[in-house]
């Protein structure tokens, strides 16, 4: 790797959830390209009316995906347990610094946050990250994910009313201060500019930097924007504004192969520098 470019990343998939690699497989290609260290955030998105989504409809695939979407916190608890026992015997094996981490999706309907956090009490896990990939009605207890919006919904007042609701819950994420970072704060950016362009919900997302700078949570600048959306996320307005909070950042790949672990970081540290962005996590 080039010199002053952050040699590990701390979200990456493996094929426990929508990674395509093993965990072997991603430590011994982050040692081949010089990374110090690796944390596996595969994903845990748990809720309880996972398959009465409507994109489940739209997504015939998901019913299929079960080690991806998850209905019952007591179901999954061996296959996670397990999971992190197999991430300490492959650091041990390999003899590389491996951090275990999980990147959860954030849901709001009554009784979720404390079955989540008895859940990890019974994980040794290291960090967890907030990623949100669905968004919901009112109460929380219909969802949908948030690229099938326009399948289901040909409405911009649904759109503007689910995206607006899809940055307050980011923010009550962040607010829950169980979060070691935040992922792809603009991921709605998926939906492309005529649903949420780049300054789209301003408020909303300047309202999360708030939080994140208030609850000192650091934010990622993600590279998979760039094989995704042909931008990082987030954008360099919001990157110019967490600079102004002086809110702590940290370069993502979103792996979900081994081949993408540490994709365009030399652009990544590019970007950080040109928005003067100084403070960065590293564990
Ligand atoms: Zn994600
Ligand atoms: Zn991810």
């Amino acid at each position: 790797m080039q010199n002053n470019v952050q040699t590990f990343s701390y979200h990456s998939h493996t094929n426990f959830s929508d990674g395509r690699c093993s965990i072997c497989d991603m430590v011994r290609q982050a040692k081949s390209i010089g990374f110090t260290e690796l944390g596996i955030s595969d994903h845990l998105i748990v809720h309880k009316n996972m398959w009465q989504s409507p994109s489940c409809l739209v997504n015939q695939h998901m019913k299929d995906e079960k080690h991806i979407y998850c209905t019952d916190f007591n179901e999954i608890l061996e296959r996670f347990q397990r999971h992190c026992d197999e991430i300490r015997q492959v650091a041990k094996a390999e003899n590389f610094k491996l951090h275990v981490g999980f990147e959860v999706d954030f849901f709001t309907y009554d009784g979720w946050l404390e079955e989540l956090q008895n859940f990890l009490a019974q994980l040794d896990y290291d960090y967890v990250i907030s990623g949100n990939h669905f968004v919901f009605d009112e109460s929380g207890e219909n969802i949908i994910n948030l690229t099938d919006l326009p399948k289901i919904y040909d409405d911009s007042a649904i759109y503007q009313e689910y995206l607006s609701r899809h940055f307050k819950t980011i923010k009550q994420a962040i607010e829950s201060r169980m979060f070691k970072f935040l992922a792809h704060l603009d991921y709605a950016r998926r939906l492309g500019d005529e649903i949420c362009g780049p300054n789209d919900f301003w408020n909303e997302k300047t309202a999360v930097l708030d939080a994140l700078a208030v609850n000192n949570v650091p934010m990622e600048i993600s590279t998979k924007g760039l094989r995704k959306i042909g931008d990082f996320y987030p954008n360099e307005n919001i990157l110019l504004e967490a600079a102004k909070r002086n809110i702590t950042m940290l370069i993502s790949d979103d792996a979900h192969h081994a081949d993408e672990l540490g994709r365009d970081f030399a652009a990544a540290e590019e970007k950080l520098q040109q928005c003067k962005i100084m403070q960065r996590l590293q564990f």
